[in-house]
C-alpha cells in the first residue's frame, strides 16, 4: 500500500508562544503574513495557510513550501505532514504506510507519540499501536525498535480535531517575525561585516532602513555596487517588507578631515559623520536605532577605546550585533545568509584610510578636531545629498 502524500505543513515557532494573548495574536498574524510573502516570493505552491494555537499550517504538498517556510524569521523549524483522523486506527494505518515506505532491512525505528486534546486514548497508548502497525507491516525485514537513537523516527501527533504523521523536524532561522521590533537604519558597507550585522537584527524582528555611504572619490562604482549587491541578498530574506535603500554622498566630509585634521584619526571622524548621518535619517524615518558591523579588534580602528570616541556627544542608540564574533563566525553566517559572494567580489578599498590609525582615541582628541571643520555644514551637505535608490535596478 503506498503511503498518502504529505498535505500539510507544521511551522513551529519558539518565543511568540511566551507572549502575552494579544501581543501573541498580533505577531503571529505577522508571521502568517511574513511566511505568505516568502511562499509566494519563492514560487512555492499552497492552498491555504492557517493557524490553529500554538501552530501555523501551511496547506500545501510542495516541499518547496517547507524550505520557504524555514526561511522566515521567527519559525523554529518545521514538518511536512500527512494529516489523517485522531483515531489510533487512522493513525496507525497512516504510520505503517510511512514505515512501509521508508525503513529499510536493517534499520531500527521509533514512534515519537504526542497527544492534545480530549480522546479516550494517552500517548502512550498511540505509541503502542503505530509500533505494532509498523512491525506488523515490516515483519519479513526483521526491523528492530530503538527508542533511544533509531535509525528512523516517526512523529505521530494527535490533536482534537486532527492528527499527523511525519518524519522530519527542520531547523528554522529562528528569531522574532521581522515588523514585531520597530526599524532600524542599518549602516552597509558592502563589506561581510555590515549585511550580517542588519541580517542579524531582521532576524529578531527589526525592520531595517539600509544606508550606503558613498564616498566618492576615495571609493568607487566598485564598492557602491557591493553595497547594493548585499542589500538584494538581505531583501530576500524580507519579502513584503520593501526595503527602502538611502544613499548619502561622504566625499565632502572625507576632503575636510584629509585636509584639516591630523590623518590618524581620519577613520574615527568618518565614523562619527557616518552615526551623524544616519541619526539623521533616523530621525526621518523615525527608525530607533542604528546597526553597524563593527567586530571587536578586527581591525587596527575597532578597538574599545575608538568605539568609546565615535559615540561622545552622538545621541542615538548604536547596536553592534557582531561585535564579540570572530571573523570565522561572521564569515560562517554570510555564507548561511548568502551574501558572502556579494560582500567578496572585487572592489575599491577606501583610500582615505591612513597608513597608522589611531588605535586609542580620546573624546577630547577627537571633538578638538572636529573644531577644525564645519561639522554641520558638512553633516547638511550630505544629509541634502541623499537619495532613496533601489537595488534592483543595478547589478
Ligand atoms: P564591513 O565588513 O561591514 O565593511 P569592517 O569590519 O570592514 O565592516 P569598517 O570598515 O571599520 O569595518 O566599518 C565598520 C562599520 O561601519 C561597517 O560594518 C558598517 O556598518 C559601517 N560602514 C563603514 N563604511 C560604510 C559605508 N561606506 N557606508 C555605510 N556604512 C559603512
Ligand atoms: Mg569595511
Amino acid at each position: 500500500m503506498s503511503r498518502p502524500p504529505n498535505d500539510v505543513i507544521i511551522v513551529r515557532y519558539g518565543e511568540i508562544a511566551l507572549k502575552s494573548r494579544n501581543v501573541r495574536d498580533r505577531y503571529e498574524k505577522i508571521l502568517m503574513s511574513n511566511i505568505t510573502s516568502m511562499l509566494d516570493a519563492m514560487g512555492a505552491s499552497y492552498d491555504s495557510v492557517s493557524r490553529d494555537w500554538g501552530r501555523i499550517y501551511i496547506h500545501t504538498a510542495d516541499p518547496a513550501a517547507a524550505q520557504a517556510a524555514a526561511k522566515v524569521f521567527g519559525v523554529v523549524s518545521v514538518s511536512h505532514a500527512i494529516t489523517c483522523e485522531p483515531t489510533l486506527e487512522s493513525v496507525s494505518s497512516v504510520a505503517a504506510d510511512v514505515g512501509q515506505e521508508i525503513i529499510v532491512e536493517g534499520q531500527s525505528f521509533g514512534i515519537r507519540p504526542r497527544r492534545a486534546g480530549n480522546h479516550d486514548f494517552s500517548s502512550r497508548d498511540v505509541g503502542i499501536a503505530c509500533g505494532d502497525a509498523v512491525w506488523q507491516r515490516i515483519e519479513h525485514q526483521s526491523p528492530s525498535v530503538d527508542l533511544t537513537n533509531p535509525d528512523v523516527e516517526i512523529f505521530v501527533e494527535v490533536r482534537q480535531n486532527h492528527a499527523f504523521v511525519y518524519t522530519d523536524v527542520v531547523n528554522g532561522v529562528g528569531g522574532l517575525p521581522l515588523g514585531t521590533q520597530g526599524k532600524m537604519v542599518a549602516l552597509v558597507s558592502g563589506g561581510i561585516d555590515s549585511p550580517v550585522a542588519a541580517w542579524l537584527m531582521m532576524k529578531r524582528g527589526c525592520e531595517i532602513i539600509p544606508v550606503y555611504v558613498n564616498n566618492d572619490p576615495f571609493s568607487d562604482e566598485t564598492t557602491r555596487q557591493r553595497a547594493l549587491e548585499c542589500i538584494r541578498v538581505l531583501q530576500t530574506w524580507a519579502p513584503g517588507h520593501s526595503l527602502k535603500v538611502y544613499e548619502v554622498p561622504g566625499g565632502e566630509s572625507q576632503i575636510s578631515f584629509l585636509s584639516d585634521c591630523q590623518r590618524r584619526y581620519t577613520c574615527v571622524l568618518c565614523r562619527r559623520m557616518m552615526y551623524r548621518i544616519a541619526a539623521g535619517i533616523m530621525e526621518k524615518e523615525r527608525a530607533h536605532g542604528i546597526i553597524t558591523g563593527a567586530s571587536l579588534g578586527q581591525v587596527a580602528s575597532q578597538t574599545s577605546q575608538n568605539m568609546l570616541a565615535e559615540t561622545c556627544g552622538i545621541h542615538a542608540p548604536i547596536y553592534h550585533p557582531v561585535i564579540a564574533l570572530d571573523k570565522t563566525e561572521i564569515v560562517d553566517m554570510a555564507r548561511n545568509i548568502g551574501s558572502y559572494d556579494a560582500s567578496t567580489r572585487p572592489a575599491t578599498c577606501c583610500t582615505a584610510v591612513p597608513e597608522k590609525p589611531a588605535t586609542a582615541a580620546k573624546c577630547s582628541d577627537v571633538c578638538g578636531e572636529e573644531a577644525n571643520i564645519d561639522v554641520d555644514g558638512l553633516l547638511q551637505t550630505a544629509l541634502s545629498g541623499l537619495k532613496v535608490v533601489d537595488p534592483s535596478e543595478y547589478s
